[in-house]
């Protein structure tokens, strides 16, 4: 209860002041973009095939080749299963992976390690630590990271046994999760990962494969929608800002929350 309260009270507090920031410096909003469709049709075609590709066969690619055939039973089978199986659920902008619910998902955590993940578009265009990097000063006195997303996380969420990332490429995310699986080869490896759906179909038997569970939430704003898109966004051509629409980014935080009241209760 003690914590409930301290969360809440922070939270207020990180909310209070990202609204004094705004008024005083505003950052770039995304643009609208609620009539674009989250994947081009066409787009879809060998998307999973696309993923594999992109994944395996391009620089770094090795350590997950690697990683399959040294568990042929465990990844490369599990990997093959999912391709013909249907390896994540989609409810509007959450994907369940290897979750059936939120609730299923929060049922999890003790005992798991987690890893929240940021997509690095998420970050405002006026970053002090730039764009296409996992760095994050997080500098509480500026005015830039008071708007920032990904300094409410840091500020609120302190745990040792989660990490918060920023992803700026997919081979990123996938060794975060290998070198997670290595260093707590007991535990099970939870995600909480906000991303654009493309990225979220690409590489869905990537996860089901390694056995990591959890929650994928799509991005709006401007978000890729296309291989080109994504290709560029890869090599961190990426102009627009993607951001949580609706009830996302409360849902986001409740779970931050839910975590640390699980942790502090075990
Ligand atoms: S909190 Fe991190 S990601 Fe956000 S603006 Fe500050 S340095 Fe950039």
């Amino acid at each position: 209860m003690k914590q409930e309260i301290c969360w809440k009270e922070s939270e207020a507090c990180w909310d209070k002041q990202a609204v004094i920031a705004k008024k005083t410096c505003p950052i770039q909003e995304h643009a609208s973009t609620s009539k674009v469709l989250f994947i081009v049709p066409g787009e879809q075609r060998f998307l999973r095939l696309r993923g594999a590709t992109w994944l395996f066969f391009r620089k770094g690619g090795f350590r997950f080749i690697r990683h399959f055939l040294f568990h042929p039973f465990s990844c490369l089978f599990r990997y093959l299963r999912a391709f013909v199986k249907k390896s994540c659920e989609q409810q509007d902008d959450y994907f369940f992976y290897g979750t059936t619910s939120v609730k299923h998902f929060i049922n999890l955590f003790e005992d798991s390690i987690l890893l929240v993940g940021f997509s690095y578009c998420q970050k405002p265009l006026e970053c002090p630590s730039k764009r296409f990097t996992s760095d994050c000063a997080a500098d509480f006195s500026s005015l830039i990271c008071q708007q920032c997303i990904i300094g409410k996380a840091k500020y609120l969420f302190k745990s040792d046994r989660a990490f918060i990332t920023i992803i700026p490429t997919v081979k990123d995310i996938a060794n975060t999760l290998l070198d997670l699986k290595g260093r707590f080869p007991s535990r099970r490896i939870l995600f909480l990962i906000a991303t654009c759906e493309l990225a979220m179909r690409m590489f869905a038997e990537f996860a089901a494969a390694l056995g990591v569970q959890g929650i994928g939430i799509r991005l709006h704003g401007r978000f890729c929608n296309t291989q080109t898109a994504f290709k560029l966004s890869e090599r961190g051509i990426k102009p627009g800002r993607t951001s949580f629409e609706g009830d996302a980014e409360t849902q986001f935080f409740s779970l931050l929350q839910e975590w640390i009241l699980t942790k502090f209760q075990t």
